[in-house]
């Protein structure tokens, strides 16, 4: 697939290291699919949609600062929609998010409401000054805010804003943020594990299943193409939670 090219209309500035870039091209996503962002002369990079035409970009290193340098009217290649997304099931569902993660689910849970489901989200952030997307999630539902040094909602990670609720009300569980929190709300949900789907990130190369850089141990599931998202009965006794490979293949 050749990639797009698309050009920057609009830079939101979300918190100090977090922006949103919005593009000329509506490329209507299954929420929780990915593109592969070309950012000419630097390197191609996997980024989930936070809307139709958009991205939400976390500063980390090489690519998402070329990103951030960007202007409105400057353009960068796109392929995608790519990946397999969220699949929205029952009538009451969960999101937990932690940081960046809440991108896709932002665009998940906006979906979701407009089918009319209950949407009840609980996120995790650093400090208040991290926090995305409050309008967003609280526009579709309950929203529960937890933060690691107490400056917002509940002192504590985001599995510390599961004791306030009944999780087998839930229909399905969306997870999407760091892998420990992940695999912690996945193992305080046991028994639940054919209704959690969690948005997994792994180093992505050619975002087409044929490099095998994002295959997990040892079910080998090329995430680019199978994941994103995978369910999280198939993530039992492969190496989701406790390793991941780095861009050599060794683990780190
Ligand atoms: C499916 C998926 C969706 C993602 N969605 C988002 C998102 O919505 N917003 C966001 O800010 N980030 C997202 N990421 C992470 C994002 O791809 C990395 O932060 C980005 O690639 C870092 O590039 P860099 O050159 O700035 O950093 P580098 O300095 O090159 O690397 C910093 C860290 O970023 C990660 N990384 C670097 N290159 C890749 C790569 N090709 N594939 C996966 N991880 C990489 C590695 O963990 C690395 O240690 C997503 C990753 C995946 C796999």
């Amino acid at each position: 697939m050749r990639p797009k090219n698309a050009q920057i209309v609009e830079i939101v500035r979300e918190t100090a290291n977090v922006r949103t870039i919005r593009f000329d091209l509506d490329l209507n996503p299954v929420p929780g699919q990915y593109l592969m962002v070309w950012v000419r002369g630097v390197d191609e990079v996997p980024m989930s949609m936070s809307y139709r035409n958009g991205i939400t970009v976390q500063l980390v290193g090489e690519a998402t600062r070329a990103i951030f340098d960007l202007k409105v009217g400057e353009s960068l290649g796109l392929r995608g929609p790519l990946g397999n997304g969220f699949s929205l099931a029952g009538d009451k569902i969960l999101l937990v998010g932690g940081g960046v993660g809440a991108a896709p689910l932002a665009l998940l849970g906006k979906a979701a409401s407009k089918r009319g489901m209950e949407v009840t989200t609980l996120l995790g952030f650093r400090c208040c000054d991290d926090l995305l997307f409050r309008e967003r999630f609280e526009r579709i539902g309950e929203l529960i805010i937890t933060t690691d040094d107490g400056s917002e909602g509940i002192c504590g990670r985001a599995s510390a804003g599961l004791s306030c609720l009944d999780l087998q009300k839930f229909d399905q569980i969306y997870l999407c943020g760091p892998e420990p929190m992940m695999a912690d709300v996945i193992g305080r949900c046991r028994g639940m594990e054919t209704k959690i789907q969690a948005s997994i990130d792994r180093y992505f190369k050619c975002g087409m299943g044929i490099c095998g850089s994002c295959c997990i141990d040892p079910s080998g599931i090329r995430l680019c193409v199978e994941g994103p998202v995978i369910r999280a009965d198939r993530l039992a006794g492969t190496e989701f939670g406790k390793y991941r490979r780095g861009p050599s293949g060794l683990k780190n």
